[in-house]
C-alpha cells in the first residue's frame, strides 16, 4: 500500500479516522493510532478518547453485574428465611389465620430456592 497523498511513497500505516494509507511524512503518531497530518488529528484524538471511555465503561458494567449477582444471592437467602418464618408462623397460628401464611411462606421459599439455584449455576459457569 502506498500513501494516499504521495503515491510514490510507501505507506507506514493507515489513518485511524479515515483509513487512508499514510507515508512517514503524512502520519501523525497519536500513540494509540495514526492520523492524517493536519486533516484527521482532531477526529482521531476524539476517536481514541471514545474507545478509552468505552473500555472504562465496559469494566464498570461487568463490575456492576457481579455486584448484582451478589445482591440476587442475598435476595434468595432473604426470601428463604422469610418463607420459613411465614410457614412457622402459619403453623403456630393455624386455627386463627388458616393456611394463608403457609402458602405465602411456601411461595417465598420456592422463590428463594429458585434464585439460589439460578445464581449459583451462573457462578459455576463463570469458572470452568
Ligand atoms: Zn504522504
Ligand atoms: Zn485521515
Amino acid at each position: 500500500m502506498n500513501c494516499f497523498y504521495h503515491e510514490a511513497q510507501v505507506a507506514v500505516g493507515t489513518c485511524k479516522s479515515c483509513g487512508k494509507g499514510l507515508c512517514r511524512e503524512c502520519a501523525v503518531d497519536l500513540t494509540k493510532g495514526l492520523a492524517c497530518r493536519g486533516r484527521c488529528e482532531a477526529d482521531t484524538q476524539a476517536l481514541i478518547q471514545l474507545i478509552d471511555r468505552n473500555i472504562a465503561l465496559a469494566a464498570t458494567t461487568s463490575r456492576t453485574i457481579q455486584q448484582g449477582r451478589r445482591l440476587r444471592f442475598g435476595a434468595g437467602g432473604f426470601h428463604l428465611v422469610f418463607g420459613l418464618l411465614f410457614v412457622a408462623f402459619g403453623v403456630r397460628n393455624y386455627e386463627r389465620i388458616g393456611s394463608l401464611f403457609i402458602i405465602m411462606g411456601s411461595v417465598f421459599i420456592a422463590y428463594g430456592i429458585y434464585w439460589l439455584v439460578v445464581v449459583s449455576r451462573q457462578g459455576k459457569n463463570k469458572q470452568p
